[in-house]
């Protein structure tokens, strides 16, 4: 980065103030918090994490908020782990690095949103599929960080970097039981993954750890999406605070056993086959919509690290 002072920051589309530099912090720290700030005030000026009429939900759930305020960890663009990704057995080699993506990418800025409180008591009674306010913070949710994302990629670009969006790259695929990506010797009917994984950059970026359901455990839980923009700006990298994959994972089996269609084993993990059969059963009932997370609500993951000697009940009782 190479602004240092607070300021206004100008789009075509919007109008954000920012802070003055706080001497007491390094200016590496600095410049990592002017995007903190950036993120925040983007998060408020972008439209689509308050439900509304136009979405077309039921009327009571007009006016909540699906997601909120993110975390955000940097991580390099040169980082070995993403190369380490294309081994087979990992995600597989269709993965493409951040310079693949952006050939001056110096950065990668992940953002994971925490499910907004209400939209996650929701889901904890949910034993079938997903309850409507999970559905749409699914669907629309994901449109709002979509429109998040282009938004931080956009203020970088304004203010003279390179910026790129995998998820909305025109290069993003995805590839569900072998089907969407092609090219590839390794790709069975058992293969299912992307492009771009984004919990994958979020490990990279010091967010959290993988669980047994394979979602990503931050210091928010693991319920919430994640979203990440590829920069040409130098930062610092984050400190991953943890070594293991599996670092924060209690293996309690909670997700295990809210699973309602037995997709995840304690000991090979999770069916993505059985998982894709009951995300698509879920469109016919939520249709248009479709969603299940039962695995990340009513867990001892859902909003916070685990403490290892949590019993899988205590989430639940809470209030
Ligand atoms: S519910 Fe328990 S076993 Fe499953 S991911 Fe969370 S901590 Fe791990
Ligand atoms: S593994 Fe899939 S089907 Fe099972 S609870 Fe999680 S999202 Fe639902």
């Amino acid at each position: 980065m190479n602004r240092r002072d607070g300021g206004r920051f100008r789009t075509a589309c919007m109008d954000i103030e920012y802070g003055q530099s706080d001497c007491q912090i390094g200016i590496k720290d600095m410049e990592k918090n002017i995007v903190r700030q950036i993120s925040e005030k983007l998060r408020e000026s972008v439209p689509g994490n308050v439900l509304c009429e136009d979405m077309g939900i039921r009327r009571e759930h007009v006016g909540k908020r699906m997601y909120d305020p993110p975390l955000v960890g940097f991580g390099s663009a040169g980082d070995p782990l993403f190369e380490a990704y294309k081994k087979p057995g990992v995600i597989g080699p269709w993965h493409m690095s951040p310079k693949e993506w952006l050939s001056d990418a110096e950065t990668v800025v992940s953002f994971f949103f925490p499910t907004n409180r209400e939209v996650r008591e929701s889901n904890r009674t949910a034993r079938r599929h997903a309850s409507d306010l999970w559905a749409y913070a699914r669907i629309e949710g994901q449109a709002y960080i979509a429109a998040f994302m282009e938004a931080v990629a956009c203020w970088f670009r304004e203010n003279g970097f390179d910026a790129c969006v995998p998820s909305s790259d025109p290069r993003w695929q995805k590839m569900f039981a072998g089907k969407g990506i092609t090219g590839y010797p390794e790709i069975t009917d058992a293969s299912f993954g992307s492009r771009w994984s984004e919990r994958h950059a979020a490990y990279v970026c010091g967010l959290g750890t993988f669980g047994l359901s394979k979602g990503l455990i931050t210091k928010k839980g693991m319920a919430g999406r994640f979203g990440s923009v590829l920069v040409s700006a130098v930062f610092e990298p984050d400190p991953r605070p943890y070594t293991g994959i599996y670092d924060y994972c209690i293996r309690c089996g909670a997700c295990a056993a809210r699973c309602p269609v037995h997709a995840i084993d304690m000991t090979s993990g999770k069916d993505h086959t059985k998982c894709m059969e009951c995300l698509n059963a879920s469109g016919k009932v939520l249709a248009p919509r479709y969603g299940c997370g039962l695995c990340q609500t009513g867990v001892p993951c859902e909003d916070r690290i685990p403490r290892r000697t949590e019993q899988p009940d205590e989430v639940r009782d809470r209030a």
